[in-house]
């Protein structure tokens, strides 16, 4: 291997650094290890019982009518997660995409929506109408509503029991920090909140935008409770593989509405070729806890490594971890730079570009971004991006195989090492 590392041009202190820091990290992979082969395990008995063969991968045009690998995907997925029913599909063109779905076919004029963890995710501001736009749901009459974490990051459930009135239809549950700076919500808490807003009002609905967090425990928020989630094919349950695509499983009353919203009343689930993309869906999806696992290791890696050298780190090296997002607040422009070399020279592709900071729609800053991926803008692949302003925090995610992702943070490191930016002590 010392060979290899001197071929990508990596120091022998880093090579010896990292090795350091990796001979404490192998109970936490035990772990994640654990967990993936539970998940590998539910996704085969998922595959066996819904017989999936070799027919279920033929391609459909046009309408799609009578798509019977189509079909059994979706039923794969709700058997993995352990819904009723399941809308998985490449016509939910992203994540945002599959939220705006799910809202919009579950909430109705003068129904009120409820998030109880702060402010979503970015994209969602729209969707929502937080920032006003076309077709946001506010625009349709529906309200929103918002209680915050505590500053401790627990709930407020004063706060959740003032906000749940008459008109609160449903409740929407960030599993990952995404881009926050606060905690990633365990799906034990999860099932805690969910128990609290039902206890409250129990015909409420709740849905759980479960982005990053898929395979990262044994258990999902389908199983404590969540009536749907929600997420991207680009990101954890598509393995890597899938090219395109989303999903919403959960109760078959809120599936057949998100159908009915996808396509159009009264045609749902039964329109929608599936082109050529169904090969990939399933082999992605049997592949997800194997790549999530690796992504995992990757972020705990980091964590490990950049905390042992003095950087804030969140989650921090020892913490459990709920989703694959890995922030590192660097400091200085010059090593969010740096850093964001290092991942991208690692890429399989477009290793010999250089990423360079500009601007982006939505930020007040610069922003940086680094990928070198198969799949155009997936975040289960190795990348990193982050906002030129302090803290210059990198948001690091994904791996395809735990291997890259060790190499893409040896090369981060040697990055900021060859320019001067760090001095690794001695371990
Ligand atoms: C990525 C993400 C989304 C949006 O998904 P896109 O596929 O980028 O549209 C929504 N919520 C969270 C928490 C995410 O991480």
């Amino acid at each position: 291997m010392r060979d290899y590392y001197s071929d990508f041009g990596i120091a022998p202190a880093v090579a010896d650094y990292c090795a350091g820091v990796l001979s404490g990290l192998r109970e936490r992979f035990d772990a994640v290890d654990a967990v993936a082969e539970e998940n590998q395990a539910k996704v085969l008995l998922a595959m066996q019982r819904q017989r999936v063969d070799a027919q279920c991968f033929a391609g459909s045009t046009g309408y799609g009518y009578n798509d019977a690998g189509r079909d059994t995907l979706e039923q794969v997925y709700a058997d993995a997660f352990h819904t009723e029913s399941a809308l998985v599909r490449p016509q939910l063109v992203c994540g945002t995409h599959a939220l705006a779905v799910a809202l919009s076919a579950n909430l109705l004029p003068g129904d009120e929506l409820l998030s109880p963890v702060g402010k979503p995710y970015d994209t969602l501001e729209e969707v929502i109408g937080i920032r006003p736009s076309a077709c946001s749901l506010a625009e349709y009459g529906v309200s929103y509503r918002q209680v915050d974490l505590l500053p401790d990051g627990s709930f407020d459930y004063d706060g959740i029991r003032a906000a749940v009135n008459a008109k609160t239809r449903l409740i929407t549950i960030q599993r990952s920090k995404g881009y926050a700076m606060r905690p990633t919500l365990s799906v034990a808490r999860i099932g805690e909140l969910i128990a609290f807003c039902k206890a409250l009002k129990p015909d409420v609905l709740c849905m759980v935008d479960n982005c990053y967090g898929e395979f990262v425990e044994p258990l999902e928020p389908s199983d404590v409770g969540a009536d749907m989630i929600v997420g991207s094919l680009i990101k954890n349950p598509g393995g890597g593989l899938a090219p395109i695509g989303g999903y919403i499983c959960g109760t078959k009353q809120c599936v057949d509405r998100c159908a009915y919203r996808l396509s159009a009343p009264g045609l749902g689930q039964e329109v929608g070729a599936s082109l050529d993309v169904k090969t990939s869906l399933y082999q992605g999806f049997f592949m997800a806890p194997v790549t999530v696992a690796g992504a995992l290791k990757g972020a705990i890696f980091a964590a490990r490594l950049y905390e042992s050298l003095g950087f804030r780190v969140l989650p921090d090296g020892s913490e459990s971890r709920h989703d694959i997002i890995q922030a590192v607040e660097l400091g200085s422009a010059e090593k969010l730079i740096a850093f964001c070399e290092g991942i991208q020279a690692a890429a399989p592709v477009d290793s010999y570009v250089r990423p360079v900071p500009a601007p982006m729609p939505g930020y007040d800053a610069d922003v940086i971004m680094a990928a070198g991926a198969f799949v155009q803008g997936s975040s289960i692949e190795l990348s990193a991006d982050g906002p030129l302003r302090a803290p210059y925090s990198v948001y690091f995610q994904g791996g395809l195989t735990w291997y890259h992702a060790k190499l893409g943070i040896m090369m981060s490191l040697q990055k900021l090492f060859e320019k001067g930016l760090v001095t690794l002590p001695d371990n």
